[in-house]
């Protein structure tokens, strides 16, 4: 089963209700020297410096991966992910951690498999053993060009890619679901067909609320696991019975329907913050 509809998850503080690098930095003890360091480099220049640190210092890659394994995730988040899979959407993750954590934590979630697409930092263990963790745009060489979003990565560039891999035809509704400063520029990228679901009360949802109107998508805010799984199921329901509805019509069929079918739509959400 399939529908046309794309589900695209931040990965800190959306799938996972930490941030993934200060959550190893933290448990392996290096708080500090990263707060130190901080302020003089970007971030992720900044985790490829820490794992060079905590490399030196004799922590392995079993061990971050260990820590990894003890992620603190909310108990409805791997039921919404499998449920919105089973009810035929592709869905797909754009974060600005990196590939080593995400594969990591999703094989040990075992949900590997119900995404059709990471796109975020590569993370890689050399052959010192030590994790090396690099952009995801090389800025090095050139700009994004995009002044919302961190030097190595664009949000809103990735969501622009994806979106342009289907044809107009294809008529793909998109919700993206984030809680950071780098999710907003892609909410900007979002069409009116498609749905906004930032995290309450996190970065994300306090620039929305400046000016609600620059997001052409209806806006949808959730505050935890829960309502994240309730939310999005809602979403993807209204939207394939929408689907369906215009099938219907198109079919010339809709007279001889006994039970009219926007009665079923589930209730109006909270929209705008
Ligand atoms: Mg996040
Ligand atoms: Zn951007």
């Amino acid at each position: 089963m399939s529908n046309n509809i794309v589900v695209v998850f931040d990965f800190d503080k959306t799938i996972i209700d930490c941030d993934s690098d200060n959550w190893v930095i933290d448990e392996l003890g290096f708080t500090d020297l990263f707060n130190q360091l901080l302020p003089t480099m970007p971030w992720n220049s900044l985790m490829d410096r820490m794992m060079m640190e905590i490399h030196s210092n004799g922590k392995t890659i079993e061990e971050i991966e260990k820590v990894l394994q003890r992620i603190p995730i909310h108990h409805r988040i791997i039921p919404a992910i499998k449920s919105a899979h089973a009810l035929g959407c592709d869905l797909r993750i754009v974060s600005d951690a990196n590939t080593f954590f995400i594969e990591t934590i999703l094989k040990n979630l075992g949900i590997s498999e119900y995404f059709t697409e990471i796109n975020t930092n590569p993370g890689y263990v050399n052959q010192q053993g030590r994790l090396r963790i690099l952009p995801y745009h090389d800025f090095n060489k050139d700009s994004h060009g995009c002044i919302l979003c961190p030097p190595n990565m664009c949000k809103g560039l990735i969501i622009d890619r994806i979106q342009n891999t289907f044809s107009e035809g294809e008529n793909k509704r998109f919700i993206y679901l984030g809680d950071g400063i780098g999710d907003y520029c892609p909410s900007l990228r979002l069409r009116e067909k498609d749905f906004m679901m930032p995290r309450k009360n996190f970065p994300v949802w306090d620039l929305i609320c400046k000016d609600p109107s620059l997001v052409k998508a209806e806006i949808h805010g959730w505050c935890d696991g829960e309502e994240l799984e309730q939310i999005l199921i809602q979403l993807i329901n209204k939207i394939i019975i929408e689907e369906n509805a215009q099938f219907i019509s198109s079919d010339c069929k809709l007279q001889t329907l006994s039970i009219p079918v926007h009665e079923t739509l589930p209730k109006a959400l909270s929209v705008r913050p």
